[in-house]
């Protein structure tokens, strides 16, 4: 069993809220939103980190990016706007060490982030 708890919700051990799923992409809400709409979406594939990802992932990548766009329209977040984020190490606040981005709406987004 593996212990990153992103590969377990892939592998449907740990219950999540699934909004969006294909073959190579899930997409779920954060179980601990910092705004009104906090989704997270990862490749299905154990990826630690922006920092591993190669000229491989191109088509992974570009794909992610569509569906956070289909996503954005979904929550009606295209309009007004929302913030991706992708946290990388200690310092960029990684937690979960599965590559996952961040789609964050629903509310006005400070600059610089804490
Ligand atoms: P990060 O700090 O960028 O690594 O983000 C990890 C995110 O995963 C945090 O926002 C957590 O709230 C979220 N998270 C951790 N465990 C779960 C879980 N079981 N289901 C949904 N979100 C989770
Ligand atoms: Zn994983």
């Amino acid at each position: 069993m593996s212990e990153c708890v992103f590969c377990r919700i892939v592998a449907g051990e740990i219950p999540s809220d699934i909004i969006y799923e294909d073959d190579t992409v899930l997409a779920f809400k954060d179980i601990n939103p910092q705004a009104p709409v906090h989704l997270l979406l990862i490749p299905k594939d154990h990826i630690p980190s922006l920092l591993e990802l190669t000229e491989a992932d191109r088509g992974l990548l570009a794909h992610i990016f569509a569906v956070i766009q289909q996503l954005a329209r979904e929550y009606e977040l295209d309009k007004k706007g929302f913030r991706t984020v992708i946290n990388t190490g200690d310092e960029g606040g990684q937690t979960v060490h599965h590559l996952h981005f961040h789609l964050l709406g629903g509310r006005f987004m400070q600059w610089p982030p804490g």
